[in-house]
């Protein structure tokens, strides 16, 4: 069978096209979670960075903590090497003693050049933790607006959605039950376009089908210009129809 003969092609068409917008919202409805995932992973992974930064940071200052402890200690020592140096009185345990002393305030000196070198740092690791900062709260504020228009988005989608399906339902019932069946088995087959309107190249008046983009054949051409006709495209198996033929000359 390569032509439908039929009073309803516009009444098809028309199906088609509640058909294909009741799929596009559909489309938007099914992204819109994953968009919200998307956002939600972006920020997890800047929100990682900036508790990661806040790590480093706070291990710098107990770093530091740790070297202020030692130098403490360094200086208990040599206060206690002192006090002990008044009372030797041999020549051996003084010099042990004095070597002992200086052994305390070297330490002492790399460990405040560790402090100095450590205080650097945390400055620095503290410009970056308080910028880090600033920029997840305005990620995080971002993402939050996104989230919630697209929340949004989905409510209203999901409203548009009931209603094209309630006017589609409609528009279904007033067409022949065997008609319709071709539609839905061929929208079934054809990633739910069953009715294809042929596109006709403004220049050259070149016909092509807008299911698989091939020229029609001479004898399509006529077949679709036809008055109640639908003609099956001989490449994708669709029907075709000429929205001028179907509609009416503009
Ligand atoms: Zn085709």
């Amino acid at each position: 069978m390569e032509t439908i003969h039929t009073t309803e092609a516009r009444a098809l068409a028309d199906l088609q096209k509640k058909d294909l917008a009741i799929d596009a919202l559909k489309a938007r409805l099914a992204d819109i979670p994953l968009k919200i995932k998307g956002l939600n992973a972006a920020f997890a992974g800047k929100k990682a960075a900036m508790l990661a930064a806040r790590e480093a940071f706070l291990s710098l200052q107990s770093r530091k903590k740790d070297l202020e402890l030692r130098i403490a200690e360094a200086e208990e020592g040599i206060r206690k090497h002192q006090l002990q140096l008044n009372q030797v009185k041999d020549n051996a345990a003084f010099k042990a003693l004095l070597t002992e002393i200086d052994g305390d305030k070297a330490a002492k000196d790399e460990l405040e050049t560790g402090v100095l070198t450590l205080l650097e740092e945390i400055d620095k690791a503290s410009v970056q933790d308080k910028a880090l900062q600033a920029e997840v709260k305005q990620v995080e504020d971002a993402k939050n607006s996104e989230v919630a228009a697209l929340e949004t988005a989905a409510k209203d989608a999901a409203a548009a959605l009931e209603a094209a399906a309630a006017a589609r339902a409609v528009s279904a019932a007033a067409i022949d039950a065997g008609l319709l069946e071709k539609y839905e088995a061929i929208r079934a087959a054809r990633a739910g376009l069953a009715l294809a309107a042929v596109h006709e190249e403004p220049s050259t008046g070149k016909l092509t089908c807008s299911g698989c983009h091939m020229g029609l054949t001479p004898q399509k051409a006529v077949d679709v210009k036809k008055a109640d006709t639908l003609t099956f495209c001989p490449d994708c198996r669709r029907l075709m129809y000429l929205e001028k033929t179907v509609y009416g000359q503009p």
